[in-house]
């Protein structure tokens, strides 16, 4: 390079640092202000067809596996502004832990599309009655089915149970769970852990294999996955690892199941207020539950029910499989 080469760039190079400095004057002036602004950031976003409720909520912890009945505030998952349209017209679907939560929330969406519903559930009977008169009212069948999904045999009757009923399956929603967080790695026990995968890996594996066989082309699994299976999360070690490996284990299946027409996916929700958090965070934090989030509140089940409805009905989602898709409130990188 030559000198005159060198001053014409250092002269070019002057002007863009100056250039810079007339970006950043009015942001500087802006950045002042907000400061005291900073109040006005403080509410969550709601962005919905009706308002819902923002942390702090009321302080409250459940003991396992968690009452919905006793929630405070309810949990809000009858979408009253929700129009069916018949996309999932004469289905049947198996819903594990659809007695409350997402599970009852996708229950009911489900069953106003038009499909007969069978709940499974672990112990909270009033829950599932509740659940089942909700289905009922929309016009549907449905069967309440008690049993635990880390055993075999109670997956393979709960799907007999739902031939039996509606002479077909052709939906499965794997949702079941046990969350229980630990403060030291060291407080993780093997009975702990053991439970979790159980439930949360052994319970899926047992339900789709018991399905699969019974299911036509068309037919769909959606299944139940988390934040922390994309994420992380220092206090959900076990129960991370299992929402991981749900997630690599729809990706698998989907692939396997194609040339059948069986679609597999994954929902992958941030906080929802369920009882599964109560029952597991103390009163204090499940106050404060999702205020980490963009949104800034927890999500309620019905703002999470109709992905499983886009992700189970033919109509809305035949080329998509082996997808995740999360339903987080948002990315920040802080
Ligand atoms: P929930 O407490 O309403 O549902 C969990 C259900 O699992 C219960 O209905 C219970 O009956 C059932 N269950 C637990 N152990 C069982 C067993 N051994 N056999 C049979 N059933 C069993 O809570 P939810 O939040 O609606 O949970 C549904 C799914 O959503 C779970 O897979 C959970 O991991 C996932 N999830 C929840 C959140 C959240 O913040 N609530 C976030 C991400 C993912």
């Amino acid at each position: 390079m030559t000198d005159k080469t060198d001053n014409r760039f250092a002269d070019r190079a002057e002007d863009a640092a100056e250039d810079q400095r007339d970006i950043q004057r009015p942001i500087d002036r802006k950045d002042a202000k907000a400061g005291a602004d900073d109040d006005k950031e403080d509410g969550a976003v709601q962005a919905g067809a009706r308002r819902y409720p923002e942390p702090p909520l009321p302080p409250q912890h459940q003991k396992k596996p968690g009452i919905e009945a006793d929630l405070d505030p309810a949990p809000m998952y009858d979408a009253p502004f929700w129009k069916g349209s018949g996309k999932l017209e004469g289905f049947a679907a198996l819903i594990t832990g659809a007695d409350s939560g997402i599970g009852r929330a996708v229950a009911v969406l489900f069953a106003r599309e038009g499909a007969d519903i069978a709940i499974c559930h672990l112990d909270e009977d009033i829950d599932a009655e509740e659940t089942k008169k909700a289905v009922e009212a929309e016009g549907r069948r449905a069967i309440v089915l008690k049993g635990d999904v880390s055993e075999r045999a109670f997956c393979d009757e709960a799907v007999k149970a739902t031939l039996d009923a509606f002479g077909k399956i052709d939906v499965v929603v794997p949702n079941a769970a046990f969350q229980l967080h630990v403060p030291e790695f060291e407080d993780l026990t093997e009975e702990h852990f053991d439970r979790t995968l159980k439930t949360n890996l052994y319970g899926y594996f047992h339900l789709t294999q018991a399905a699969v066989p019974h299911m036509k082309s068309g037919g769909a699994i959606v299944m139940t996955g988390s934040v922390t299976g994309l994420m992380g999360n220092k206090s959900l070690l076990d129960y991370s690892l299992t929402k991981g490996g749900i997630h690599a284990f729809a990706r698998s299946l989907g692939t396997h199941l194609a040339p059948r027409g069986i679609r597999v996916n994954v929902v992958a929700p941030g906080p929802v207020w369920t009882p599964l958090n109560p029952a597991d965070k103390d009163a204090e934090r499940t106050s404060q539950f999702g205020a980490d989030t963009v949104m800034k509140r927890p999500a309620q089940p019905e703002e999470i029910a109709p992905a499983y409805v886009f992700l189970a009905s033919p109509q809305m989602s035949s080329y998509i499989t082996g997808e995740i898709l999360p339903i987080i409130g948002g990315y920040s990188g802080g």
